[in-house]
Formats: structure tokens, C-alpha cells, sequence
């Protein structure tokens, strides 16, 4: 129910919410008011496809999960300082997803509060406070994080870095430091991590006497959708241990089967972590995270003598949300079909690529894709302009889409995993007719800078029939 308009609503945002908070569309926002599945509905019940919300991982309103989280919630809610079978069953399913030895789990409320106890756990188990974290990170909000993630700590007015942070080149094969234009995969992953391992050495001799713990994203989506090279983490991991550190996979938004083939997305490294933090799809909307580290970082926690408590982690509301997601997952085979339409809208994106000149790059796995939007193949040089004025002209399509990377320039796509194939022909075809507008923009006015073309809504209605939108898949 919502019974302000829409202009009330955002006059009430601006009036008592912090400026401060983001706001899709800020210009423009969106006032959405239901959802389902894939889709999401504004006031007047218009629907948008959503490729941006990985949170909702299992569809929108879930059924099943909304009976869930109402019937526990009639039942009873409560902290975890009393037995209950959902925390314990919840952790029982998470440690059988893990590897070997990964078997002890601690439950928070969000992605942040679990990074920042991943943290505190290393730094005890280690006895040091460095830490190493990549270059466009993002681990979190709370101080602790903020301070490791240059996605935030770097900006103009950001807090700069703190003398116990390090920052590791992103492993970025096509943007980064060393690119695949002159490097082979495996020699990429050398080279990356070799930094990490200069990086180790260097922080012996600091006051903090060592480096703590590396922790990365094992799918890079806040620094641009990255995948990184295949050897990478073996090798990262290889020298981080050598140094007395642990290493953190930051699991929060590629997690829980979004690649498809694995649960985590450490998995696809062959690695294992010592410390694995996940959040976001893990509650389809609700408040949920947690930690999972071996029995040996756990004792040295116990160790401190110091218990740990958080009131709402792990109450057995969110545990019972959490239950209902991992059933939906493989009662649906989500897993399966991240697989199949990702391998497809991959495809389709590679096919764009062709066409478009503007796309640089595509990458991905499963339903994590992403789409490097350029000036010209040959310079790379990220086109910040041409990406928004796609992400605009969609959102007039009705199809939500993000961007991110440092540069803004890096097309997102990490839907819910009920995405279909047709989910993904609207998308790419939608994609190819606003990229082939924006090239004759650009083309009809020699005067026309691209970022003078941002923004300009003189703009038709780009919402052709279906049928047109499966002409533009088959001609493509
Ligand atoms: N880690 C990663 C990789 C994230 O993307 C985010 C949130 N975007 C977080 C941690 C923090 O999660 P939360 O917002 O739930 O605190």
C-alpha cells in the first residue's frame, strides 16, 4: 500500500533521508512498488525488467520464501542466545556447500558486518592489522571496510589510505595494469599476483610486522565486472600464506550459485579460502549474512576469551528465509539455469560486440556479465557518455540496467536468477538498437562530443514490438 504520491515521496526523502544515501535515476527516480519474479512495477503498475537486483536472487517475492520468513515470524523471532533449529540447519546447509575444512559459521546482518568480522577474525588469528585489498574494491560501509575499499577511500573528498591497507593492482585482463592485448591468460595471473607477493614482503618491515589478510571479491564486481585470470587466487593465495596471512573471498554479490556452475565463486579458481563472507541473495531481499572460516581461525576468536554477540544474526526469522532460498535454488535449479540463459545472454553480448564497436569488451559467468563500453577498440579508453546514454534509453525501454567501474563505463547485468532466454532477447536487442542510435548521433553531428550527447531526451519511444525484437536477435 502506498498512499503518497509520487512527488509527495520523493519531497519526503528530501526533507528527512540523508542526501547522501544513492538514488537510482536521481534526476528521475523510480518509485517502484511491487515485484515479482524478474520484474518490478512502479505506482501506475508499469513493469521493468531488472538487471540489476542480485539481492532478489530467487524472483522477487518469492512464494515460497515469503511463506518462509510469515510463517516463522507468526511462530516466533528472537536473539540466538537461546537453541533453535533454523540457525543450525541454516549453517549445516552452508558448510555442505564449502570445502573441506570450512566449517565453522558465525550469522550478521549484511554484507558489511560480515567483511568486518572476517577482518577481526584474520587480524586476531594472525596477531597483525594489514590487510591487502585491490585496487576499485568494494567490501563494505562500516569504517572498517571503508578504509580498505579504494572504490571509497580514494575518492576526491574519501579518506585516503590508512597506513595498514595495501592496495593490489585489479587483475583486470582487459583494462588493467598488464592486458591480455599483450600478456596470455596464465602469464596475467603471474604477473597480478607477483605484485601481491611484493606487497607481502614489503609490509614485514612495517610496523604492523606482516600482512593479515588479502581479501578480494573472486569475481570483481564493483571494480567493472572483472574476471580475473584462471591462476590468479592459486598464486595469490600461495604468497599470502607464505607470509603468515589468510586470504578472504568476498562472496557477497557472486555468491550462492550465480556463477552457475559452482555454489561460490571461489570454486571456478580452485582455491580455498580461509574466510568466506556472503550477504546480499542470501536473505532474497532480507537481512542476512554471514561468516565461514575453519575451526582453527574460530579458536583463536574463542581464544580472546571475548564472545561474540550480535542480536539479530542468525534470529530464526532470517534463518528460516535462508533455508527457504537454498530449497528454491535447487528445487528450481537455479544453478542450472544461471548456466544455460548466462552461456546464452553471454553469447548474444559477444554477438553485440561484433556489431557494435563501442562494446570493447564482454565478460562473465553464469548471470554476471559484463559489457565494457569504449571509444575505440584500440585505445580502450573507457566511454562513460555512450554507457549512460544507454543505461538512460533503457530504463525509458523499461529495462533496468547499472554501470559501475572506476570509469562508470562497465554495463552490468546481474539479474535474478529466474532470468529466461527471452528475458535476455529483449535486453540485447534493446541494447543494439540504442548503441545504433548513439552511433548515429554521434556520427549525424561531427560537432556532437559524446558527452554532449549524454543526457539529451529528445529522445523516441524506444519500445518496439515484440516481434521486432526477435527480427533483431535472428538478423544479429
Ligand atoms: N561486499 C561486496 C562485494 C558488495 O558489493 C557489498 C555491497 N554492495 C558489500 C560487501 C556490503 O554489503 P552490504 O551492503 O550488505 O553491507
Amino acid at each position: 500500500m502506498q498512499d503518497l504520491t509520487k512527488q509527495e515521496t520523493i519531497a519526503l526523502r528530501e526533507k528527512y533521508i540523508g542526501q547522501s544515501c544513492q538514488l537510482f535515476f536521481r534526476d528521475n527516480p523510480l518509485k517502484i512498488v511491487k515485484g515479482k519474479g524478474q520484474y518490478l512495477y512502479d505506482e501506475n503498475g508499469d513493469q521493468y525488467l531488472d538487471c540489476i537486483n542480485n539481492v532478489a536472487h530467487v524472483g522477487h517475492c518469492h512464494p515460497d520464501v515469503v511463506e518462509a520468513g510469515c510463517a516463522q515470524m507468526a511462530e516466533l523471532n528472537t536473539n540466538s542466545r537461546f537453541l533453535h533449529d533454523n540457525i543450525v540447519l541454516c549453517a549445516k546447509r552452508i558448510v555442505s556447500t564449502m570445502p573441506r575444512g570450512l566449517s565453522v559459521c558465525f550469522f550478521v546482518n549484511s554484507g558489511s558486518e560480515a567483511n568486518d568480522l572476517a577482518l577481526r577474525l584474520a587480524q586476531i588469528h594472525t596477531g597483525r592489522k594489514d590487510v591487502i585489498a585491490l585496487e576499485h574494491a568494494y567490501h563494505g560501509h562500516l569504517t572498517s571496510l571503508i578504509e580498505i575499499s579504494h572504490y571509497k577511500f580514494n575518492l576526491p573528498g574519501g579518506i585516503g589510505k590508512k597506513d595498514h591497507v595495501h592496495v593490489a593492482s585489479i587483475p583486470d585482463p582487459y583494462r588493467g595494469k598488464y592486458r591480455n592485448d599483450k600478456y596470455g591468460d596464465e602469464e596475467l595471473g603471474e604477473l597480478y599476483a607477483e605484485e601481491v607477493r611484493q606487497i607481502c614482503e614489503n609490509a614485514k618491515n612495517t610496523n604492523g610486522g606482516g600482512i593479515s589478510a588479502f581479501i578480494a571479491e573472486s569475481m570483481i564486481s564493483c571494480g567493472g565486472q572483472v574476471i580475473p585470470p584462471k591462476n590468479y587466487f592459486q598464486q595469490v593465495y600461495k604468497h599470502v600464506r607464505a607470509a603468515g596471512g589468510v586470504c578472504i573471498a568476498d562472496e557477497v554479490q557472486v555468491g550462492f550459485g550465480r556463477v552457475g556452475r559452482h555454489w561460490w565463486a571461489f570454486e571456478d579458481y580452485n582455491v580455498r579460502p580461509d574466510i568466506v563472507t556472503m550477504g546480499k541473495p542470501m536473505g532474497n531481499g532480507h537481512p542476512i549474512a554471514a561468516v565461514v572460516t575453519t575451526p582453527e581461525i574460530a579458536a583463536s576468536f574463542l581464544g580472546t576469551g571475548v564472545e561474540y554477540f550480535n542480536t539479530y544474526g542468525g534470529n530464526p526469522v532470517s534463518c528460516a528465509i535462508a533455508n527457504a532460498v537454498f530449497d528454491t535454488i535447487e528445487r528450481e535449479n537455479l544453478r542450472e539455469r544461471a548456466i544455460t540463459v548466462g552461456e546464452y545472454l553471454l553469447d548474444c553480448c559477444q554477438q553485440l560486440a561484433k556489431k557494435h564497436h563501442f562494446v570493447g569488451d564482454v565478460r562473465g559467468a553464469g548471470l554476471f556479465v559484463g559489457l565494457d563500453i569504449v571509444e575505440d577498440r584500440l585505445s580502450r579508453r573507457p566511454n562513460r557518455p555512450c554507457a549512460e546514454y544507454v543505461r538512460q534509453r533503457l530504463r525509458e525501454a523499461h529495462i533496468l540496467i547499472s554501470l559501475d567501474g572506476p570509469e562508470s563505463n562497465i554495463i552490468k547485468l546481474k539479474p535474478p536468477m529466474v532470468f529466461s532466454k527471452e528475458n535476455v532477447n529483449e535486453v540485447v536487442a534493446a541494447l543494439d538498437s540504442v548503441l545504433e542510435e548513439y552511433k548515429h548521433k554521434i556520427d549525424s553531428d561531427p560537432f556532437e562530443t559524446p558527452a554532449s550527447a549524454e543526457g539529451r531526451s529528445n529522445i523516441k519511444k524506444l519500445r518496439p514490438h515484440k516481434s521486432v525484437f526477435e527480427k533483431l536477435i535472428k538478423s544479429m
